[in-house]
């Protein structure tokens, strides 16, 4: 699969740039992994963290962008880390279930996945027994979600954006809900509904997360209908309020936080539908709930 970073069009940008010669396209990463931090995360959904932790791996760099990322300080184009082969991921993985990760949840992977597909091939054959989770924005060709089946359990899918507007907008991409339909359909073919073990812990299924952004809550309530139209009783959905303006040079609609107003209004329509997951308390806004990167 290495192969893929040579004429890389691992994201829907299909940059075509050499990543093995060190070319860099819009994500600003080359061949190797780089990663910011390893550790055990507890600020995922209950069902991901669970009582001990999710065994969090967090990539630098990111295909998407988005203007408002909650992890700006790794997923710019600057380099924030360290450079892991395939082989000492592996090794990662192995030691935070020995910390007694419930799972390996794998940040912003796709501009690396032929590189994250192989570690997690190589953790099993040392005998890692935890699901993998694919932790991704959604931005995602899903010929390329295709390649995981057997590989990853769960994936843990942003679904950020229905309108093109907004898409362009905040993160370039007015393409992104075309892209992201057929990639969570192809997640879906491949994890089932979900499943637990014995105490409460997804063991494999997608859940699609979508995080409300300020005066954007009727393209939420797009999103939601959208869920339960193509997806319905299939997936998991997490409705975010966590939006916290990171960086002072947002647009001006950009710099708040999400109203109750807003937020009820999304709540409503999320149970009208009939949906099922997670919905993110007020409690979760704030800078100091971003996780300390290194
Ligand atoms: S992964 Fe990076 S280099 Fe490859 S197509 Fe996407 S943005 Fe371009």
């Amino acid at each position: 699969m290495l192969n893929l970073y040579k004429n890389c069009n691992l994201c829907p940008r299909q940059c075509g740039v050499n990543r093995l010669k060190g070319e860099l396209g819009f994500c600003g990463a080359d061949a190797t992994a780089e990663i910011n931090r390893i550790g055990l995360h507890f600020m995922e959904e209950p069902i991901i963290s669970g009582t001990k932790g999710s065994g969090t791996v967090f990539f630098t760099h990111c295909s998407l962008g988005c203007i408002f990322c909650q992890n700006s300080d790794i997923s710019r184009r600057v380099s924030s880390g360290k450079k892991y082969s395939a082989n000492e991921l592996a090794k990662q993985y192995i030691e935070l279930e020995k910390m007694g990760a419930h799972n390996i949840n794998l940040v912003t992977p796709t501009h690396y996945m032929p590189t994250v597909a192989q570690s997690c091939v190589l953790a099993r054959e040392m005998g890692l027994k935890i699901p993998f989770v694919y932790n991704t924005s959604g931005f995602e060709m899903p010929e390329h979600i295709k390649k995981l089946d057997g590989i990853i359990d769960i994936f843990l899918t942003d679904l950020k954006y229905f309108s093109p507007y907004l898409a362009n907008r905040y993160s370039g991409s007015e393409d992104y809900f075309d892209y992201c339909l057929p990639a969570i359909s192809e997640m879906i073919k491949i994890t089932g509904s979900p499943t637990f073990n014995d105490d409460g812990i997804l063991k494999k299924g997608t859940i699609i997360r979508h995080l409300i952004l300020p005066g954007a809550v009727n393209d939420t309530l797009n999103i939601l209908r959208q869920t339960q139209k193509h997806f319905s009783d299939r997936v998991l959905v997490s409705l975010m309020r966590q939006y916290t303006p990171m960086s002072t040079d947002l647009p001006d609609e950009l710099n708040r936080t999400v109203t109750d107003e807003e937020y009820a209004k999304a709540v409503d329509e999320f149970n009208a539908l009939g949906l099922s997951g997670f919905l993110q308390q007020s409690d979760s806004v704030g800078k100091d709930k971003i996780p300390k990167f290194e």
